[in-house]
């Protein structure tokens, strides 16, 4: 399937040395932040934020992290809201890489507090913050040429066809889509930042929603965001294999990765090899399991000891003992694959 296939590109990044911890770079899913159905209340969020560091304060504790996490539903939110003032006034109050920035700032805050409560002084002398990433992306990329990510609300066909936007059909409806572009790099001044951050121990959470995507125009050195959407779990494959980060952890709301999911004879994985995984590609969908698992056999073969665990948020702990979830590893030989 093509589209696990384009995760064969490599990169040679030199590790950090963060005495003996692990760096580990943990990608949160939208559902572990909010569940799907749930009212986008901040209460409800901050209670989903609370429980999914609750869960990982043992994986904190004990190593370097830094964090990535999905704005999918918050980012929906805000469109609606400039939806409603364009209805009043006829004016776009906001571009989609504004937005993302909000959301940035929005979720990003409400981790910081719960992993402030969770680590105590430890998070005092580590320190947390929030970096508004911006990732440079390619004006060429093919993304560009076939917009694929929903965003914002439903609309009649009639309705749709005056938004003067690419439109697609989404069950009965149509909405918005926008490109999702492959993330090429942080910005240089962000980047240094984050390397001495990282370095010295501190909780970063960057890459939220993706990042922002930018265009870097090198003659006027301007950076300009656009309408578009970096997949998170992308854009946390990208930063970890530039931080030279030992482990990825995916963290959704399933189990691990399955085949014939949902099907009689539905079986998980517990560890593969990214060849062996790459057979089964066909299992993988494009929106939800696909970019999981594309950015977890890139990130696995380009260095050998690295490794990804795929799997349920509230398992966190006993994914680290190989008790949970589904482990991307080169440690069993290249055709390696094992179930449950
Ligand atoms: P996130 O917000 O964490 O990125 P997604 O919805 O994108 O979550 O991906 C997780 C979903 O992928 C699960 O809820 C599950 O239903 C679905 N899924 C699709 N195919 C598979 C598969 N082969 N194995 C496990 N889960 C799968
Ligand atoms: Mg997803």
């Amino acid at each position: 399937m093509n589209y696990v296939a384009w995760s064969m590109l490599s990169s040679s990044a030199s590790k950090p040395k963060n005495n003996e911890k692990q760096h580990i770079v943990v990608a949160l899913g939208g559902n572990a932040l909010l569940k799907r159905g749930e009212p986008l209340t901040v209460d409800i969020q901050r209670q989903n934020i609370r429980y999914g560091i609750s869960s990982l304060s043992a994986v904190l504790r004990s190593n370097t992290v830094t964090f990535v996490h999905g704005n999918g539903p918050q980012v929906g939110l805000l469109a609606l809201e400039g939806a409603a003032y364009q209805k009043q006034t006829g004016a776009i109050p906001m571009q989609l890489d504004v937005l993302d920035a909000e959301t940035e700032g929005s979720i990003g805050y409400m981790l910081e507090q719960e992993i402030d409560s969770a680590l105590g002084d430890e998070g005092c002398k580590r320190g947390v913050i929030t970096m508004l990433s911006q990732i440079i992306v390619s004006p060429n990329d093919e993304a560009f040429n076939n917009p694929t990510k929903f965003i914002g609300p439903v609309y009649s066909l009639e309705e749709a066809n005056k938004l003067g936007k690419p439109v697609k059909q989404d069950g009965q409806f149509y909405r918005q889509v926008v490109p999702s572009p492959q993330p090429i790099q942080l910005i240089d001044q962000q980047l240094t930042a984050l390397k001495l951050l990282t370095k010295n121990d501190v909780i970063v959470i960057c890459g939220g929603g993706g990042g922002i995507p930018v265009i870097f125009d090198p003659v006027s050195r301007r950076l300009t965001g656009i309408e578009a959407v970096i997949d998170k779990d992308r854009a946390a494959c990208m930063l970890g294999k530039t931080l030279g980060a030992d482990g990825l952890m995916i963290l959704t709301d399933v189990e691990g990765v399955a085949v014939n999911k949902d099907k009689p004879d539905e079986k998980w994985i517990k560890s593969a090899s990214p060849a062996a995984i790459l057979e089964l590609a066909d299992n993988f969908p494009a929106g939800s399991m696909g970019p999981k698992v594309s950015s977890a056999i890139d990130f696995v073969q380009t260095q050998r000891d690295r490794w990804c665990r795929i799997g349920s948020l509230k398992d966190a702990t006993s994914m680290l003992e190989g008790k949970a979830g589904t482990k991307l590893t080169n440690e069993h030989g290249t055709d390696h694959l094992e179930y449950y």
